[in-house]
C-alpha cells in the first residue's frame, strides 16, 4: 500500500483523480488546511512542481500535482497556464472566451486540455512526470452542467457534446487527467 498526498486543494480535481485511480493499493490524501503556493512558473510543468515541492515541504510524504489548463489555438494558446486567472469568476472566463471567439468559425476553434503531473518523493525530489492531452473545439455557447472549469465550453466532435454534457464516467476515461494519471498510476504501481 502506497499513500500519496494530492498537492491541490480543488475538490474538483481531488475527486476526478480518486474516480480515475481504481488500484486499491495507492491511496490519494488530501493536503490539510489552506494550500495556496504561488504558481508562477512559465510552463505547465514549473508550476505542477512547485505546487509538488511545496507539499512534500509541508507533509514529508510523496506528493502528486496536477497543473492543468485550456489551450486554445486562436488565441495563441491562451488562457493556458492563466486558465485559473483568466477572469474573476469561471462564468466570466468562459464569457471571456466566447467573446474572444465570436467571430472565428468552427473550424478554427481548435484547443486542447492540457494536464501535467508532478510525483515527488518526501523530500521533494521529482521522481517522474506524466503529461495528458484532449483535443477538441470551444463551442459557440455554454451547454451541460457536469465536470467544472471550461468544460461547459469544450466540444468533443467523436461525442457530439461538450465534456460538461457527458456523464462523468466518460470524461474520466478520456480526459487529458486520465490521460495523465493513468501511465503515472502504472509507473508507480511498478516501481514504488
Ligand atoms: P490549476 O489549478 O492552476 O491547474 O488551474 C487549472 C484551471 O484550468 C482550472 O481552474 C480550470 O479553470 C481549468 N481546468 C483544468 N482542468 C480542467 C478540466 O478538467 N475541465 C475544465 N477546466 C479545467
Amino acid at each position: 500500500m502506497i499513500e500519496i498526498t494530492l498537492a491541490t486543494s480543488n475538490p474538483h480535481k481531488l475527486d476526478e483523480i480518486n474516480k480515475i485511480n481504481k488500484n486499491p493499493n495507492i491511496i490519494f490524501k488530501v493536503i490539510e488546511g489552506e494550500f495556496n503556493p504561488e504558481e508562477n512558473g512559465k510552463t505547465f510543468e514549473e508550476n505542477a512542481k512547485i505546487k509538488a515541492k511545496e507539499a512534500a515541504r509541508i507533509t514529508k510524504t510523496y506528493c502528486l500535482a496536477d497543473d492543468s489548463g485550456l489551450c486554445i489555438d486562436a488565441l495563441e494558446g491562451l488562457p493556458g497556464i492563466h486558465s485559473a486567472r483568466y477572469a474573476p469568476s469561471q462564468k466570466e472566463k468562459i464569457e471571456k472566451i466566447l467573446n474572444e471567439l465570436k467571430n472565428v468559425p468552427f473550424d478554427y476553434r481548435s484547443a486542447h486540455f492540457t494536464c501535467c503531473m508532478i510525483l515527488t518523493d518526501s523530500d521533494g525530489n521529482v521522481i517522474h512526470k506524466e503529461e495528458g492531452k484532449v483535443f477538441g473545439y470551444i463551442d459557440d455557447s455554454a451547454k451541460g452542467s457536469n465536470g467544472f472549469g471550461y468544460d461547459p465550453i469544450f466540444y468533443l466532435p467523436d461525442y457530439d457534446k461538450t465534456i460538461a454534457q457527458l456523464p462523468e464516467e466518460i470524461k474520466n476515461e478520456i480526459s487529458h487527467r486520465a490521460n495523465a494519471l493513468n501511465p503515472m498510476l502504472k509507473w508507480i504501481n511498478d516501481n514504488l
